[in-house]
């Protein structure tokens, strides 16, 4: 991975793989989706983390590359930094 794609998140190819993955792990949850007030933490934190792009609102690692609105409302979604608080 080059600089330029560190600043701006995986690729597509990969974003669309780490998205798939999330679906497979969501549905498996049974589609359940967090409190607002833990979707909220989570929003916050990613407020304040290098790795947001706050353009996109998309989480920027490797591993991720998710729109936040969606990510941080799945109970099945974890944050790749471990930065989210426990649910
Ligand atoms: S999911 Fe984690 S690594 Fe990604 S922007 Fe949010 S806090 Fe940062």
């Amino acid at each position: 991975m080059n600089d330029s794609s560190k600043a701006s998140g995986p690729g597509l190819i990969r974003k669309a793989a780490n998205f798939g993955k999330a679906v497979v792990k969501h549905v498996a949850d049974g589609g359940k989706h967090v409190t607002d007030e833990v979707y909220l933490a989570r929003l916050s934190v990613c407020a304040n983390c290098p790795s947001l792009d706050p353009q996109k609102l998309r989480c920027k690692e490797r591993t991720c590359g998710c729109r936040l609105k969606t990510k941080a409302r799945w109970r099945s979604e974890s944050c790749p930094l471990q930065k989210w608080p426990a649910v």
